[in-house]
C-alpha cells in the first residue's frame, strides 16, 4: 500500500515517543502497513527515536528540529510532500512540547483558508528571513 499518503509527522512524532518511553501505540492498519513498506516514513521515525532518546549525535536534520526555526509571523511554505504541499501561510503559534524533548510544532494559516500544526521540516520560510527557502515564483 504505497499509493496511499504518507502517515502524519505528528503520528509518527506520537509512535516514536511511545516508543522511546517502552509503551504501546496502536498504528491504524494502513499506517503499519505503510510503514513497513515507505523508507521515508521509516526515516522520519527514526530521526525522533533518536532524538527522543538523545543518544546518537543528531544530524543536521534532527538538530533543526530542537530549536523553534519561525516565529508567529513568518511566511511560511509547505515543503513536504501530502495534501498541504506548496501552500503558502502565517506561523500564528509556535507550540513548545511539554515532554520536554524540544520539538516544536507550529500552526500555519494558510493564505489559502484552513490552517494545520507543521514540524519545522515540513515548512520552509518564504522571503529574506531564514534565507533557506527557495523564492516564490
Ligand atoms: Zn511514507
Amino acid at each position: 500500500m504505497t499509493g496511499a499518503d504518507h502517515i502524519k509527522a505528528f503520528r509518527l512524532f506520537e509512535l516514536s515517543h511511545a516508543e522511546s518511553v517502552g509503551k504501546d501505540f496502536q498504528l491504524d492498519d494502513w499506517e503499519r502497513e505503510h510503514l513497513q513498506a515507505c523508507a521515508e516514513c521509516r526515516g522520519v521515525r527514526e530521526v525522533f527515536l533518536r532524538q527522543l532518546k538523545g543518544r546518537a549525535p543528531l544530524s543536521p536534520d534532527a538538530r533543526a528540529l530542537a530549536t523553534p526555526r519561525f516565529n508567529v509571523g513568518d511566511d511560511v511554505h509547505v515543503v513536504v510532500p501530502g495534501e498541504h504541499m506548496g501552500k503558502q501561510g502565517v506561523v500564528t503559534k509556535v507550540v513548545e512540547s511539554k515532554t520536554g524533548d524540544f520539538i516544536y510544532r507550529y500552526q500555519v494559516h494558510f493564505v489559502t483558508g484552513g490552517s494545520d500544526m507543521f514540524f519545522a521540516f515540513e515548512i520552509g520560510s518564504v522571503g529574506t528571513r531564514g534565507g533557506s527557502g527557495p523564492a516564490n515564483p
